[in-house]
């Protein structure tokens, strides 16, 4: 189990919560469209994500939505 060292109610709170089942989540329609700066003060905390297959800490795929977009999971 992971704990979530942000402030209650606040986006990195929310975003770490979402993230918790380690499934790929759309940053836009999931993660509260957090932003990349979001992500990294999460890394600075200690949060690691999980990387696309050239290293990128994030993968571009098909979302519900429609449109490919940015998705952010934790790393297992
Ligand atoms: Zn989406």
């Amino acid at each position: 189990m992971i704990i979530n060292p942000f402030k209650i109610n606040t986006q990195k709170y929310n975003v770490l919560e979402k993230l918790k089942d380690y499934k790929w989540h759309c940053t836009k329609c999931d993660l509260e469209a957090a932003q990349a700066a979001t992500f990294r003060d999460m890394k600075k905390e200690g949060v690691i994500f999980d990387s696309d297959k050239n290293g990128n800490e994030y993968k571009k795929i098909n979302c519900l939505c429609g449109k490919q977009r940015v998705h952010r999971k934790l790393k297992e």
